[in-house]
């Protein structure tokens, strides 16, 4: 890899890194107001939300989920590709919304305060 590149390179994980911690922190942030903690002790986190029209409920195990918009998406290939650990560590107790036509929801991305 040649020194141009490799530059590009550290700046596209910089930004990744950025855009994660941001997420992190938002999920902290609800964690703590819900006092939730994983999908079995999620506090006051509400067990079902409307979005656009369509109920989603509150995925209530640890799973395999991942929220289908394209940032989080996105974020967890890069987390995935890094092999940070957090795929497997902070990914399966995220708070997800599922509904069975629509598919999957984090609990930021469906608006959840
Ligand atoms: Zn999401």
């Amino acid at each position: 890899m040649d020194i141009i590149s490799k530059n590009q390179e550290d700046e596209k994980n910089k930004q990744w890194q950025e855009s994660f911690g941001t997420y992190h922190n938002q999920c902290i942030e609800i964690f703590k107001k819900h006092g939730y903690k994983d999908p079995e002790n999620s506090g006051t986190m509400p067990l079902e939300k409307t979005f656009h029209g369509d109920t989603y409920n509150l995925v209530r195990e640890s799973h395999q989920a991942v929220c289908d918009t394209k940032q989080c998406q996105e974020l967890f290939e890069y987390q995935d590709y890094k092999e940070t650990g957090l795929s497997a560590m902070f990914y399966p107790i995220l708070p997800i919304y599922t509904n069975p036509t629509k598919g999957e929801l984090c609990a930021l991305c469906i608006g959840i305060e």
